[in-house]
């Protein structure tokens, strides 16, 4: 999957969310150990990328410096490695908060 980016969430588990319903719809879990893509078998692999929070207006990606680190899974044949920096848009300002 590709890392989000001026995507607007309501809630951190959103993101989460979003990266389970991604794995059950294109990977399979291969002797209980791993994801292998459904497509082509390949086994799947990671990056892990830095997301910052930002405001709610899509208009300016900014924050207040609170970033967030998750494990994006790809299949290295069939997707394009996601990118390590992407952004979240969260609707709750208190989000923003640490
Ligand atoms: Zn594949």
């Amino acid at each position: 999957m590709q890392t989000p980016k001026k995507l607007v969430i309501g809630s951190l588990e959103e993101i989460e969310n979003r990266i389970d319903q991604h794995c059950s719809d294109k990977y399979r879990v291969e002797n209980s150990s791993h994801y292998e893509c459904k497509n082509c078998g390949r086994r799947i692999e990671y990056v892990l990328a830095i997301i910052s929070l930002h405001g709610p207006s899509l208009e300016i990606c900014i924050g207040r410096g609170k970033v967030i680190q998750k494990t994006i899974p790809f299949c290295p044949n069939c997707e394009v490695r996601p990118e390590s920096q992407g952004c979240v848009h969260v609707t709750m300002e208190r989000l923003l908060d640490n």
